[in-house]
């Protein structure tokens, strides 16, 4: 039906709570449900409708044969086990880069991977990351290199030095409750060099000249 004035839209009756409700058990059936283990637990939409809707069971039986997961990218790792498949990833993909990711399979077989089922290190894919970004649960993650940093960190015969991009000044300090737009730069450099970080180099004006 085509909108117009003075049409009604129920957005939260009995019917349709209900009607999401199950759509997050369907999701929920077909998903590794492993949230104490996931990269994106406590930042997850998946996981905050579940929590939102007060889902405790699941009606449906477990219906989803273990996929491979894709850590042949040296920035991002891709557990298809975790999509949800809303594709917002394979949009982003196509607006901003070009056509790394895509749907296959049809029904319950459908699945969004690299092209011709690659994995994501054989494929034209530059590390963007813009795929992760909009990525709603933990299927598209960034890889982290925590513990190696840590390990090189507690090597007394290593100089360790850290290179931090021009974003994160601001970005940084919002995360850790500073007004909004705070320049967080001088917070930034001690703290890494507490952390034990021998140089910090800060991109500055080298970051505009790819522009
Ligand atoms: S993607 Fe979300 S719901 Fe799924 S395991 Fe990770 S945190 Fe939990
Ligand atoms: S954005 Fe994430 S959940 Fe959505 S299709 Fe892509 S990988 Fe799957």
């Amino acid at each position: 039906m085509p909108p117009e004035p003075g049409l009604k839209i129920e957005t939260n009756s009995k019917k349709v709570r209900a009607i999401r409700k199950t759509v997050l058990e369907l999701l929920l059936a077909s998903h590794d449900r492993e949230c104490t283990l996931c990269e994106r637990s406590g930042n997850c939409s998946l996981q905050t409708y579940s929590e939102q809707y007060g889902l405790r069971e699941i009606r449906y039986p477990k219906n989803a044969e273990c996929l491979p997961k894709d850590e042949t990218n040296p920035s991002l790792v891709r557990d298809p086990n975790k999509c949800i498949l809303c594709g917002a990833c394979v949009r982003a993909c196509s607006e901003w880069q070009g056509s790394v990711l895509g749907f296959a399979n049809r029904g319950s077989k459908t699945v969004v991977q690299p092209m011709a089922g690659k994995n994501l290190a054989d494929v034209d894919c530059i590390y963007c990351g813009q795929c992760q970004a909009v990525c709603p649960v933990g299927a598209i993650t960034i890889k982290s290199d925590i513990e190696n940093v840590w390990s090189e960190l507690s090597n007394p015969d290593k100089k360790v030095v850290v290179q931090i991009a021009p974003a994160v000044r601001v970005a940084l300090g919002e995360m850790f409750g500073l007004e909004k737009g705070q320049n967080a730069i001088g917070l930034i450099y001690s703290s890494l060099r507490k952390l034990g970080f021998d140089m910090v180099f800060d991109t500055n004006f080298a970051a505009d000249l790819p522009i």
